[in-house]
């Protein structure tokens, strides 16, 4: 069977100051993992973890190429972040993810000890820091996560609801 070729992406990538190494900074090279996750045919969800300034991991999420409900980009991110310190416990790491993490990712994040999550959308679905519930409240837990929210909402959200209508269209035009 010969697969439909993935839907363009109308959305550029970003090209922030390298002088600038902010939130909206390295929310935008997650924003531009986001885009190659759409180029993918993917859910366009991207995440970047720092540490002292430094990117120790950027990926975007991955489920349908690796057939894995695991494989969302936070996920991957903590996995590549831990690799890359040779340390499970992300101590002092901040993650930027596009997309307020879900229940798994929130809980892996948790888990890692991750000092600071940033995010773009709130997700009151299924977003576990303060969108849909927060885990991050556990009162008996001794990690807790800084949290900022909403930086880059704005492009973040519209790469996600375009990327949703498409695919909304695709299914009434008959596709797969
Ligand atoms: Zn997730």
């Amino acid at each position: 069977m010969v697969q439909p070729a993935p839907p363009p992406c109308p959305f550029a990538k970003r090209f922030p100051s390298q002088l600038v190494r902010d939130d909206e900074f390295f929310m935008s090279l997650a924003y531009n993992q986001a885009i190659d996750a759409w180029r993918l045919d993917e859910v366009p969800i991207g995440a970047v973890i720092t540490r002292n300034g430094e990117v120790i991991a950027s990926t975007h999420n991955q489920r349908d190429s690796t057939r894995d409900p695991t494989a969302h980009a936070e996920i991957i991110a903590l996995g590549q972040a831990a690799r890359a310190i040779g340390d499970w416990r992300l101590n002092e790491t901040t993650l930027y993810v596009t997309k307020e993490p879900c229940p798994m990712c929130s809980g892996a994040t948790l888990m890692a000890r991750v000092q600071r999550v940033v995010y773009a959308v709130p997700d009151p679905k299924m977003g576990c820091l303060g969108g849909a519930t927060d885990l991050n409240a556990l009162p008996q837990a001794n990690h807790h996560l800084l949290i900022t929210r909403g930086v880059l909402e704005k492009p973040c959200l519209e790469l996600l609801r375009a990327y949703f209508q498409l695919k909304r269209r695709e299914e009434n035009a008959g596709g797969s």
